[in-house]
């Protein structure tokens, strides 16, 4: 009897699942579910959750009901535990009447230790009822976030969760791979009904891939020199629309490299082909939107490069997340600019989402544009928005080699006065025009010329101010107003810094080309 109660946790990831150990954190989650505590543990897709249910379920009495938002994945696991002579069975809509006899035979024999269900049978008093009489000791939530109202995977039938734990005062063990508080903090209140569950996060390091960030220059140079010192390997860049996935493959081509484009404006089958393509072969890039990636199954991806920022800090995660999983050192570049950041927000507000939830986008947002200007350690950085404590990695660029601060207060002032005194409505590359003392035709058109701030930055260079404006940018000091052809406008976050009652250090990495700040063409 592979549920022999006198079993360790050991024997039976051996003896059951085939595993010689533990992956890290799931000893400690498992511990938690079989002493049946409450339970929140968040980990990277593929780290290894379900194992955190499964196996307590085999070491305590009673049945443990999972709750499981997708059919397939649910049948798959029933399959493989069954295979490895676990008794579990799902209750699902695909069942035939058959299959769901079966089940509820073996349960009402007490012959089931796990059975796996889909969140909108709880809707049913009857199916309430049946896990009551059956001996459910313990609730198994699989993607717990689709819980969260703000999420992209709400599923309202999960709502109920909270009710049936309740009902069946049975400890609740739940499980995500979204890591950001603000769900974290929803899940908690809807699922365990505001009792604080011991949380785990844990597995969101991945120390063989190097993390960097570099301002975009001449983002088409910097991502062919990029790809040109990784000849042979196999590489993905990312983009932010489908127009740059082709120029920028036919770059790479033109470059004598091997480079195919791909985004879900193609044809299936010619995606099809690029992904077997990418799959079979050793050192082609794929130059992709972030449709590609989902079904990429490829281990030994040696690099990943954003030509343009993605949306948010978790987009990045997971993108950069796709390279290296074989263990193996791999690398990444992350491109960023103030085109980029206005680029984001107009999509964050130009979306039906309601307002809590762009509030929400934006402050994702914020968190990637803060890890992009770090002056300490990307990846303690990385992780600790995700929960994470650790120390500075040595593989990141920034542990490589430590950027030259200085304390920015005085230039940050002079530039949010400029802003103001022109009423908030102008762009960068005139606000340094008014800073630097330049008399241009537009700085005479509009009177700017006899402001206070005129030409009170001199002591900084054109290329200097671009760099101040582009990290107060990333601090969300200020933020370009899509309604106005990207005027920059203040925020509340600046207030403190105006008023004399905070101070700023920024990097000092200037652009090493002064130019002018046009839209960025591939
Ligand atoms: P998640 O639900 O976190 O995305 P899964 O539970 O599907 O991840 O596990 C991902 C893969 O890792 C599965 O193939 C699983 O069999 C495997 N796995 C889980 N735990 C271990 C372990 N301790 N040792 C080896 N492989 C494991
Ligand atoms: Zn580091």
């Amino acid at each position: 009897d592979t549920a022999a109660p006198a079993a360790s946790p050991e024997q039976i990831l051996s003896e059951v699942f085939g595993f010689a150990r533990f992956r890290p954190g799931q000893r400690e989650i498992v511990d938690a579910v079989i002493a049946g505590r409450d339970t929140l543990a968040i980990m990277p897709t593929g780290g290894g959750k379900s194992l955190c249910y499964q196996l307590p379920a085999l070491i305590r009495p009673g049945v443990t009901v999972v709750i499981s938002p997708l059919i397939a994945l649910m049948r798959d696991q029933v399959r493989a535990l069954r295979e490895a002579g676990v008794p579990a069975g799902a209750l699902t809509s695909a069942n035939s009447q058959d299959e769901s006899d079966a089940v509820f035979d073996a349960l009402d024999a007490g012959q089931m230790k796990l059975l796996y269900m889909a969140p909108e049978r709880l809707a049913s008093a009857a199916t309430r009822a049946m896990l009551a009489r059956i001996g459910t000791t313990l609730i198994a939530v699989d993607e717990a976030h689709c819980v969260s109202q703000w999420g992209h995977d709400f599923r309202p039938d999960y709502l109920r969760i909270g009710e049936l734990r309740r009902m069946l005062d049975v400890p609740l063990a739940a499980f995500t791979a979204t890591a950001d508080e603000e769900t974290r903090e929803e899940i908690v209140a809807r699922l365990f009904g505001g009792n604080r569950p011991r949380i785990f996060l844990r597995g969101f390091d991945r120390p063989n891939i190097h993390l960097a960030f570099a301002a975009k220059d001449r983002p088409r140079r910097q991502i062919l020199d990029f790809a040109r010192a990784r000849p042979g390997q196999a590489g993905i860049v990312y983009c932010g629309t489908r127009a740059r996935t082709e120029s920028l493959a036919r770059a790479l081509c033109d470059e004598g490299l091997s480079a195919c484009a791909y985004h879900g404006g193609m044809d299936p089958d010619l995606r099809r082909a690029v992904e077997e393509r990418f799959q079979r072969e050793d050192g082609l890039i794929v130059v992709a939107t972030i449709a590609f990636g989902m079904g990429i199954d490829k281990p030994d991806i040696r690099w990943v490069a954003h030509a343009d920022l993605p949306k948010s800090i978790e987009s990045y995660y997971q993108e950069i997340g796709r390279a290296g999983r074989d263990g193996a050192p791999a690398e990444t570049l992350t491109l960023f600019g103030p085109e980029d950041v206005a680029f984001r927000r107009t999509q964050i507000d130009a979306g039906l989402a309601p307002p809590e939830r762009k509030m929400a986008d934006h402050a994702r947002l914020n968190a990637l544009l803060g890890l992009a200007e770090a002056i300490t350690c990307r990846r303690q950085h990385l992780l600790s928005y995700f929960g994470e404590e650790s120390a500075p990695c040595g593989n990141c660029d920034l542990c490589d080699s430590p950027p030259e601060t200085f304390d920015a207060t005085e230039p940050v002032r002079k530039a949010l006065s400029a802003i103001l005194r022109t009423n908030e409505s102008f762009g960068a590359g005139h606000l340094i025009d008014i800073l630097i003392g330049r008399e241009t035709d537009k700085v005479r058109q509009h009177g700017h010329a006899t402001l206070p701030t005129f030409g009170v930055g001199r002591d900084l260079g054109r290329a200097e101010w671009q760099a101040v404006f582009r990290q107060m940018m990333g601090h969300d000091l200020i933020r370009p107003d899509p309604a106005r052809h990207g005027a920059l406008r203040m925020t509340d976050n600046a207030l403190p810094l105006l008023r004399g009652q905070a101070g700023i250090t920024l990097r000092r990495d200037s652009l090493k080309r002064a130019r002018k700040t046009p839209a960025v063409r591939m």
